[in-house]
């Protein structure tokens, strides 16, 4: 029920913990983190509170500037470990998190499964890393809008792979989404406070918009690849 995306400098993981824990107002019963490190990229999630991942994240810290976090309200599948997110398909090079729900998950599951994929959760959420995993031919972002236009339903979306491992890709299709613009890192979150810790500089994504995220900038497009200029929103409120 909250998306939280990081790519910068700093320690990716207490980005996403403090970003999640300013969502906790939207209720959640699993929490999750995937975070780009130097064995790859890596997921620790848990059911439960978030203290329960912070206390996993201390014992054994995931250490990368890039990563993507969530805190699950389960629609589909009980809430459990496995069911949490972020979710990865079966080469683990692929990990996304999702506010929302794929209705047409389960036509999605069964033409990924007769192609050989192996599913390990009851999610909806599942079958988009799969998806987009089958999809992929060197560039994450085509590859996203590729699955995205076979998907029915209302999601947000944070989106990274191994290959490109500088890029965060978020979409927004009937689920809140925004876009945080640092120097030198920017930021994903299901609502501003996520990020006004960060930055007070904001995009608004719409529905069928995403964007692609590098610590460099922002690049923000229509879902069928159209670039947008937007002029950027300031936050002049505080939490
Ligand atoms: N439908 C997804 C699930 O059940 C996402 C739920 C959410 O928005 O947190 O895992």
């Amino acid at each position: 029920c909250g998306i939280v995306g990081y790519v910068g400098k700093r320690n990716s993981q207490d980005v996403l913990i403090e970003g999640l824990k300013k969502l906790e107002y939207r209720g959640y019963d699993s929490a999750g983190v995937a975070v780009y490190t130097e064995q790859g990229l890596e997921v620790k999630k848990s059911q439960g509170r978030l203290a329960i991942l912070e206390s996993k994240l201390g014992e054994a810290p995931l250490r990368g500037t890039i990563g993507i976090g969530h805190t699950r309200w389960a629609t589909h599948g009980k809430p459990s470990d496995v069911n949490s997110h972020p979710h990865t398909d079966n080469s683990q090079k692929f990990s996304v998190v999702h506010n929302g729900i794929i209705e047409n998950y389960i036509a999605l599951k069964e033409e990924l499964a007769a192609k050989g994929h192996v599913f390990v959760s009851e999610t909806d959420t599942e079958v988009i890393s799969h998806l987009i995993a089958s999809l992929y031919d060197g560039d994450i972002v085509k590859a996203v809008q590729q699955a995205v236009k076979r998907m029915t339903g209302a999601f947000a979306l944070g989106v990274l792979t191994e290959y490109e491992p500088d890029k965060l890709v978020a979409v927004r299709l009937a689920s809140p989404l925004i876009i945080g613009v640092g120097e030198g890192e920017n930021f994903i979150g299901s609502d501003i406070p996520a990020i006004l810790e960060y930055t007070r500089n904001v995009y608004i994504l719409n529905d069928g918009e995403m964007a692609l995220l590098t610590r460099e900038g922002v690049e923000l497009m229509t879902i069928e690849g159209n670039f947008i200029s937007r002029e950027i929103f300031h936050v002049d409120w505080d939490i």
